[in-house]
């Protein structure tokens, strides 16, 4: 934005006022989140009775208008493009099967858990994609802002959480733009912060997941960590579930399923739940409709091996998963890697025009395997350290490796290598996969550097102004079928999904200072902003 003095944004002053406004603002409208239990505040000690503030931008994130646009219009494309990965049962099993599954353990174990479901024969066709595109913008140096496009980070295809807390972030702009106390400026409008319909348009995939299961009676299930402090972020899902579409929602730890879970007898393996005590008026057993994960994506987890025979019960279900196993294994960064190869993008998407929008979302994605690509890009990550992220096939935040920390790490891994290979039987020779094969480089998105704004952390009464980068991300939700016999894919012209629903529906913007690499919210790296859009 213009950097007049009167037209600077965030204002340079005023910060105190809207701060008042605006914590308060925060706990009159569930924008909290649980303190952490290490807290020595005796009021936060008993689990469950106090709240505070989650992290957030003071104002709104300028954004331009036209990148916003265009990251929204990308959605459907993305949807349909990785639910088509998901039933690829050829291209998972390549991308996924060869080096991914031998090196990476976790990956290797919800692999066998595929492999196997797939063996005893498909239970339930629908899964539910609740999916956040993630985008930062990119501006190299040397182009002018209308040149600027938006890059895409990664594509989440499991627990992609904040749907409901950018929505308050949303209202909360919205709310302190109407109260007139942010200081007048050209751009700032209520017709320049746009609505989010993240929260509402999750809820709507849940509930079209639950009535196309066709069993009034049965409930979602949504499974999180164990003393999850982002319970805010969820209940809003249930509560919207409740309230519009009349479905009911368990939110259970995944532990507690070690013991209540199971299948009703052959063939029909209903997935029943029999809570520790009963609720109030409804059945026990409780038939399970949907299973929401919003954990299962980390090896952490998992706390003990009875969470992958849940996780297999779970998949050997009639209950429709977001996402299934399949569905999770296509969001792998691998995937995504491999996606930006054009021949492996043809395959996806017939259309040209969309595999160009789509080609123009994508930087850099390199394999570290022994193709020719691998060892020219191996080569590259100890050269040119400094243009690169290197990531393994995790989520969560925290995994990955930038620039000058690339090459010590690859050396380790080969040493690591070097140390499997010494005691094997054939002494120095390399048998299977390299670790290195596990991880994707990707060259940096170059953000723009000149914005300012005032982050607030969690629980915390005063704002730190700082530089900062935003990214942005886009919620969608699909609804999708998958051909188990083959005959109408093959009537369709290739083996894709059925679509029931494609929705684009909302919206997350979060803002880092700059000098932090990783974006994570429930990390403590980025807060939860919403966007000013504007025009240049
Ligand atoms: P995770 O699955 O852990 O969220 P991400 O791929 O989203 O992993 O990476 C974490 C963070 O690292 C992102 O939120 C972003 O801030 C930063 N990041 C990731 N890839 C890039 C990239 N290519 N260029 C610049 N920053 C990146
Ligand atoms: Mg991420």
């Amino acid at each position: 934005m213009a950097a007049d003095a009167a037209q600077e944004w965030p204002p340079k002053q005023g910060d105190e006022a809207v701060l008042e406004l605006a914590s308060d603002w925060a706990l009159s409208h569930g924008l909290v989140l649980r303190p952490p239990t290490s807290s020595t505040d005796a009021a936060y000690t008993r689990p469950g009775q106090s709240v505070i503030h989650a992290p957030y931008a003071l104002y709104p994130s300028a954004f331009p208008r036209k990148l916003f646009q265009q990251a929204i219009d990308l959605q459907a494309a993305y949807n349909r493009l990785y639910a088509d990965v998901t039933v690829d049962d050829a291209f998972l099993d390549q991308v996924i099967g060869g080096a991914v599954s031998k090196v990476d353990e976790f990956q290797g174990r919800l692999y066998d858990i595929w492999k196997q479901v797939k063996k005893e024969g498909i239970r339930q066709p629908l899964a539910l994609g609740l999916f956040r595109s993630d985008y930062l913008v990119h501006a190299p140096a040397d182009l002018p802002s209308s040149e600027h496009t938006i890059k895409q980070v990664e594509f989440n295809t499991i627990s992609a959480s904040f749907a409901s807390l950018s929505t308050r972030v949303g209202e909360l702009h919205r709310y302190l733009e109407a109260s007139g106390i942010y200081p007048a400026h050209p751009q700032l409008s209520h017709a320049a912060l746009p609505e989010n319909g993240a929260l509402a348009g999750l809820a709507s995939g849940l509930a079209a997941a639950h009535k196309a299961y066709g069993n009034d009676k049965a409930v979602v299930m949504m499974v999180t960590q164990d003393n999850e402090r982002n319970a805010f972020d969820q209940w809003p899902l249930a509560h919207e579930l409740l309230r519009t579409h009349g479905v009911r929602l368990v939110r259970v730890p995944f532990s507690e399923l070690r013991t209540t879970l199971t299948l009703s007898p052959a063939p029909v393996h209903n997935l029943l739940y029999q809570p520790p005590t009963l609720i109030g008026s409804l059945p026990s057993p409780l038939e399970i409709s949907v299973v929401y994960w919003r954990t299962a994506y980390a090896p952490t987890d998992y706390y003990t091996p009875r969470e992958w025979d849940t996780r297999l019960l779970v998949e050997q279900s009639r209950a429709i998963k977001c996402p299934s196993v399949g569905m999770q294994l296509a969001g792998a960064k691998k995937v995504q890697q491999v996606l930006a190869d054009p021949k492996w993008l043809e395959r996806f998407v017939a259309d040209e025009r969309e595999r160009a929008q789509l080609r123009e979302s994508f930087t850099d994605l390199y394999p570290l395997d022994d193709s020719e690509e691998g060892r020219i890009a191996l080569e590259r990550a100890y050269k040119e350290c400094d243009k690169f992220v290197l990531k393994p096939q995790r989520e969560g935040g925290g995994n990955n490796v930038y620039r000058g920390d690339i090459p010590t790490f690859l050396d380790r891994l080969d040493e690591e290598d070097k140390a499997k290979a010494a005691t094997t039987a054939s002494a120095d020779q390399q048998t299977g996969p390299r670790g290195r094969e596990g991880y994707i480089l990707m060259s940096l998105i170059e953000s723009p550097r000149d914005m300012e704004q005032v982050l607030v952390k969690a629980g915390e009464a005063r704002g730190t102004r700082a530089r900062v980068i935003s990214e942005l991300g886009i919620y969608g939700v699909v609804l999708l079928r998958e051909d188990v016999d083959g005959t109408a894919a093959a009537a369709r012209g290739g083996n894709r999904a059925e679509l029931l629903v494609n929705e684009t529906v909302g919206h997350l913007l979060r803002t880092k200072p700059v000098e932090s690499d990783e974006g994570g919210v429930a990390t403590g790296y980025s807060v939860i902003d919403s966007p000013l859009l504007v025009s240049p």
